[in-house]
């Protein structure tokens, strides 16, 4: 049997700089296209929450705080490597 669990997406969501911005800007095909995302990023204040968030559930898709999932997975190693 499947199960879903719905959770509230997070209160920090609430000052995202990038509600109401189209979402595919935020899923770019290439890294090199994920510019404009992170030029959004940049003006975000609630960016490390949002970093932090998709670290945690290992988002493997789209721009989260700023980075893409490669530079995620970067990140994730090397805060393994230095525990
Ligand atoms: S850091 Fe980027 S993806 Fe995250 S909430 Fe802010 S604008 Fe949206």
């Amino acid at each position: 049997m499947n199960e879903f669990k719905i959770t509230a997406p997070p209160a920090w969501r609430q000052r995202a700089a990038c509600r109401g911005v189209d979402p595919g800007i935020f899923y770019p095909v290439t890294d090199e296209d994920a510019e404009d995302a992170k030029a959004i990023c940049a003006q975000c204040d609630v960016c490390e929450l949002c970093l932090q968030w998709a670290l945690d559930r290992r988002e493997h898709e789209g721009v989260w705080g700023g980075t893409t999932e490669r530079e995620r997975r970067r990140i994730i190693r090397r805060r393994r490597r230095s525990a």
